[in-house]
């Protein structure tokens, strides 16, 4: 998708992967520096790893001490979180704002956080967040009052206010049949979005559409930060088109 994208804008570069130690971060960046590396992507277990050798970093990546795009500056490293910017972006493209509007987020590992903090940024009138381990989603609700003292944060929902995004930021529908809900917790949704993007259709997905509640899943947010990566890594406005018809492909083979 990167590639395509660089190809297309007529930049001279490549998106390459790297398989890295934790022992080696240090020296990679240096030899990043030594080989005028532009920019990068962290992902699992490095977005936090990365954090000591950053000199400077995104409000939003400061709010979840977790980082996924890296660009060098002048000064230094500069990181990103380009997970949840994703996510917003691909409701506003599909028409869905989400300012005023009520979120229930079930799961609250990390594309839960940062999600949460974009819609925080983008003023929700509230949020409920519903997790397996009840602790987590609790701590989730606290780093977000932390920043958003004036959001109303409920970590202990009952049903869904009627009107209400619900987003999937689990796992449970990667694999067939698994669905993290019941009808119960869905119904009156207006939107019920699964970040999941393989399979491109989940269970919950599924369950939604029996009920004629709109669905998205999360080939949108996986494409937009994309999208947020190249523009922090160019400056330039992305070919969307070109990385999502990339994408599509890529997916394809999974
Ligand atoms: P994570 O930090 O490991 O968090 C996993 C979350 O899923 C936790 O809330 C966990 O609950 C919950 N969970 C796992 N298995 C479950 C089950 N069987 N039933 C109920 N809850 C379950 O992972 P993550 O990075 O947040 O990623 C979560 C999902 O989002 C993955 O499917 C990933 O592919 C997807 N994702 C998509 C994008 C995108 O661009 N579309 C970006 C990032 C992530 P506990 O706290 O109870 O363990």
């Amino acid at each position: 998708m990167q590639t395509q994208a660089f190809r297309h804008a007529g930049l001279n570069a490549v998106y390459l992967a790297f398989r890295i130690e934790k022992k080696d971060l240090p020296g990679l960046l240096e030899a990043f520096d030594l080989l005028n590396i532009r920019g990068f992507n962290v992902t699992v277990p490095h977005k936090e790893n990365i954090l000591p050798f950053l000199t400077e970093i995104s409000k939003p990546a400061d709010i979840l001490q977790s980082v996924n795009t890296v660009i060098r500056t002048p000064s230094g490293w500069k990181g990103y979180s380009t997970d949840g910017e994703g996510f917003i972006r691909s409701l506003n493209e599909n028409g869905v704002s989400v300012k005023d509007k009520n979120v229930l987020l079930i799961g609250a590992g990390g594309a839960a956080r940062a999600i949460a903090v974009s819609l925080a940024e983008h003023g929700v009138s509230s949020l409920s967040v519903k997790n397996r381990t009840p602790e987590r989603a609790d701590r989730l609700a606290k780093l977000v009052n932390a920043f958003y003292p004036d959001l109303p944060v409920d970590c202990n929902p009952e049903n869904p206010i009627p009107g209400t995004i619900i987003v999937n930021c689990t796992s449970a529908g990667m694999t067939e049949g698994e669905c993290p809900v019941v009808e119960d917790d869905i119904s009156g949704a207006q939107l019920v979005v699964d970040i999941i993007y393989n399979p491109p259709e989940t269970s919950l997905m599924k369950m939604a559409e029996i009920m004629k509640i709109p669905v998205m899943n999360g080939i949108g947010m996986l494409l937009y930060q994309g999208v947020e990566a190249f523009e922090i890594w160019t400056g330039k406005a992305a070919p969307i088109e070109v990385m999502r018809k990339s994408l599509k492909k890529s997916l394809a083979f999974i």
